[in-house]
């Protein structure tokens, strides 16, 4: 296999707005075992397994956007641990760490977490997102249509690694917003880092309305029921954090109602191999076909001419990145979120 020629210009992580990319999302699956009201189509059409990005090339493309600046690789789905060698590959990634990778983090619905988050931890992940919608285990099995208990053990599985991780619950009108209380509650009792995420119009069959938004102010008025509320200031993160009767941070997503476009230093990578600058994007960038053939390329000066042209194509299309959510044509936006995974 061929490596980056690090002779050669690398990208420009920067778009048309100023914004300089350090996050780096990679989608290694859109196979999941759930099936999220807010995110899976009632009939989900699998890719090809053969039109998955392989992992050599996948390597090499990390390899590129570190030494290009990326400093943060989340790796997720799909269900990232539905993808046989996930374990390896993140073993593969830390050779990236002495080329300026900083964080390897991964985002997962924890279902076969009990059986992996030991590997995980061995191969140098250093954190994980877990998605927990409810802790009634009938509602859970409603919103997903599996079972809570798999994910529980997951979440224990995780402590008992010493992997860290946060909650993120994707709230939605009349589904959860019941369980705003019991999952601070909960979260707070085991000094777990919890966010609450708006749902946002990413959803596989696009039935997504503004009036099944729980929005931030929406989820502030309930806490208020109960907590003295303190507002943090704003860290470089998409979360707002509020601090709880002076003991504990609840985190905020609020993508519809307070969007940190401005701020926005993420791209991200589909399963197929395609770029997105944003998650509203219009359109991606097809990279399989230059990044399978680079792997292959054993003529050096072939190789450097295609690398050259994986840079400018790569480069032009980032800077191209819209301003944001608010500025987008949604209607024609490309792929739901089990596609880029979140
Ligand atoms: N399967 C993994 C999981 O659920 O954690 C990783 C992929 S999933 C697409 C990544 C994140 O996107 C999850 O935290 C999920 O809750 C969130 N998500 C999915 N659809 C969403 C939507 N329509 N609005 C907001 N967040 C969404
Ligand atoms: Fe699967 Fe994650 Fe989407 Fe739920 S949110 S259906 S777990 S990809
Ligand atoms: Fe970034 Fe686009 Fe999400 Fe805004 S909507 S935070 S620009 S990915």
């Amino acid at each position: 296999m061929q490596d980056v020629d690090s002779r050669l210009p690398m990208i420009l992580l920067q778009d048309q707005y100023g914004r300089t990319k350090r996050k780096l999302r990679i989608s290694v699956t859109d196979r999941c075992n759930f099936k999220c009201v807010y995110c899976m189509p009632e009939h989900p059409e699998w890719m090809n397994k053969k039109d998955l990005l392989g992992f050599e090339s996948l390597f090499y493309f990390c390899d590129f956007m570190v030494q290009s600046g990326i400093e943060n690789i989340r790796i997720t789905g799909g269900e990232p641990l539905m993808r046989h060698g996930i374990v390896h590959f993140i073993q593969d990634l830390q050779s990236l760490r002495s080329k300026g990778l900083k964080r390897i983090s991964m985002t997962t619905n924890a279902h076969y977490l009990a059986k992996y988050a030991h590997d995980l931890k061995r191969a140098g992940l250093d954190d994980l997102n877990i998605s927990l919608d409810s802790l009634d285990p009938a509602q859970f099995f409603q919103l997903t249509q599996k079972n809570i208990q798999p994910v529980l053990e997951g979440i224990a599985a995780a402590k008992q690694a010493g992997l860290p991780f946060k909650i993120n619950t994707v709230l939605i009108k009349g589904k959860n917003e019941s369980q705003i209380l019991a999952l601070v509650h909960w979260a707070k009792a085991q000094s777990v880092p919890l966010r609450f995420i708006e749902f946002m119009p990413l959803d596989g069959d696009q039935h997504w309305t503004q009036a099944d938004v729980v929005s931030e102010q929406d989820i502030l008025d309930v806490l208020a029921t109960q907590f003295q509320i303190q507002e943090l200031k704003q860290a470089h993160e998409p979360a707002r954090l509020y601090r709880l009767n002076g003991t504990y941070d609840v985190g905020i997503i609020s993508t519809i109602t307070h969007s940190f476009c401005g701020e926005c230093d993420r791209i991200r990578l589909t399963a197929q191999g395609e770029l997105y600058n944003c998650l509203f994007a219009t359109q991606g960038l097809k990279l399989k076909p230059i990044l399978d053939q680079l792997v292959q390329q054993n003529d050096q000066e072939v190789h450097q001419h295609l690398q050259q042209r994986l840079s400018e194509q790569t480069t032009a299309y980032i800077w191209r990145k819209a301003k944001g959510f608010h500025s987008i044509d949604r209607q024609h936006r490309k792929i739901s979120m089990h596609m880029i995974g979140g």
